[in-house]
């Protein structure tokens, strides 16, 4: 079949890895010529998601559509599923690409997510509380990798940054003390059939993931709670496709975090770890096949390998291409997604190490 993947960075890429395995086609519609994607795809298409013969274009040439950003805007999935499934739906993308639509809708089925107000105007700040615990300011829509996200401490300060951001709308959660970050991805189809991986323990290095160890070190209670959660998310959203949620762990207080409606950074081990990986699953459930097994074959990490590897002197500026022997291990396997332009910040790979049981 041939698959309309709306997004062409590193996510695509690796689910057109896997849509190539199984025999189906990828036609990329993305805005950057030099995406990630682009050079791997079957077909690709340069142009803008609120283009309606850019898309009539991908729609010709598509069977069935997905996504690999939850940056699509709602309009365009819904456009498209007049030519054939969009899995994930356009109402599931447009809560998990909004925090205000997302926190809002988790708390509607009473499950717990941080503390937290929502900032659409000044007047808003203004009926807050005067003395502030330290928070985070955090833009509803389009943030990602800690981009559009400010510690606040004072109401004043808040009012500040709220004014330079162009009074977007905002969350401002209450900074709460991580005990553990986890996350889980589960895999959804349209018949309703649902499987889960293993639980991620994440780690972050300034709000950027920087490692994912599967199976995650979770006490019993809280794993239950984890997976009762997320079953009751997914189905509550009559969810479609892969779905990764995000949880803070605070003591033994859990909160659900945020959404991603496509793989996860926390779930790149499963390429080589599992026996179906969360990209495969993505085209599995997007051409209708039966959900893949979800069983780890041994526990795995997954390492990101930042822009910032290139920049051996910060002062220079010089870049200059890592030294991969040091990484070339036995059960190491090195992924580079092809970008040409490294920058500090900027995810250009990831590394898997798979363990012994
Ligand atoms: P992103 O879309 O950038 O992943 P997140 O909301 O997941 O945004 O925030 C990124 C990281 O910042 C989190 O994984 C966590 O490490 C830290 N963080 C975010 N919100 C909070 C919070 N309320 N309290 C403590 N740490 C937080
Ligand atoms: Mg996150």
């Amino acid at each position: 079949m041939n698959i309309g993947l709306l997004g062409g960075g590193q996510l695509g890429l690796m689910m057109i890895e896997a849509a190539h395995k199984l025999k189906h086609k990828v036609i990329v519609l993305d805005k950057d010529k030099n995406c990630c994607a682009s050079k791997k795809c079957d077909s690709f298409i340069s142009g803008d998601y609120k283009n309606r013969k850019t898309l009539e274009l991908l729609a010709n040439q598509s069977d069935t559509f997905t996504v690999e950003t939850e940056n699509i805007p709602v309009e365009t999935l819904n456009f498209l599923s007049n030519f054939g499934p969009v899995r994930p739906s356009g109402n599931c993308v447009s809560i998990c690409q909004d925090r205000i639509k997302e926190k809002a809708f988790i708390s509607s089925i009473g499950i717990p997510v941080v503390p937290h107000y929502k900032i659409k105007s000044v007047s808003d700040i203004k009926k807050l509380p005067n003395k502030l615990p330290p928070s985070i300011l955090k833009t509803a829509k389009s943030g990602y990798d800690g981009k559009g996200q400010f510690n606040i401490k004072t109401k004043q300060n808040l009012i500040d940054v709220f004014d330079e951001l162009g009074s977007l709308p905002c969350v401002l959660e209450k900074r709460i003390n991580l005990t553990k970050e986890l996350s889980i991805i589960l895999v959804r189809d349209s018949s309703g059939n649902v499987a889960n991986y293993p639980i991620a323990e994440n780690q972050h290095k300034d709000g950027i993931l920087d490692t994912s160890t599967m199976p995650g070190d979770v006490a019993r209670e809280i794993k239950d709670q984890v997976y009762l959660y997320a079953l009751t998310i997914i189905q509550r959203m009559n969810y479609c496709g892969v779905l990764c949620i995000e949880f803070f762990l605070s003591e033994d207080q859990l909160f659900v975090n945020e959404l991603a409606p496509r793989p996860h950074n926390s779930g790149h081990q499963t390429i080589e770890a599992s026996l179906c990986s969360q990209f495969e699953q993505q085209v599995r459930i997007s051409t209708s096949m039966p959900l893949g097994s979800t069983v780890l074959r041994c526990p795995a990490r997954t390492k990101n390998l930042m822009g910032d590897l290139w920049f051996k002197d910060l002062d220079n500026k010089k870049i200059v291409e890592p030294n991969w022997n040091l990484y070339k291990k036995s059960g190491v396997t090195i992924h580079l997604y092809g970008k040409t332009i490294p920058r500090i910040g900027r995810k250009m790979g990831h590394l898997t190490e798979l363990f012994l049981k």
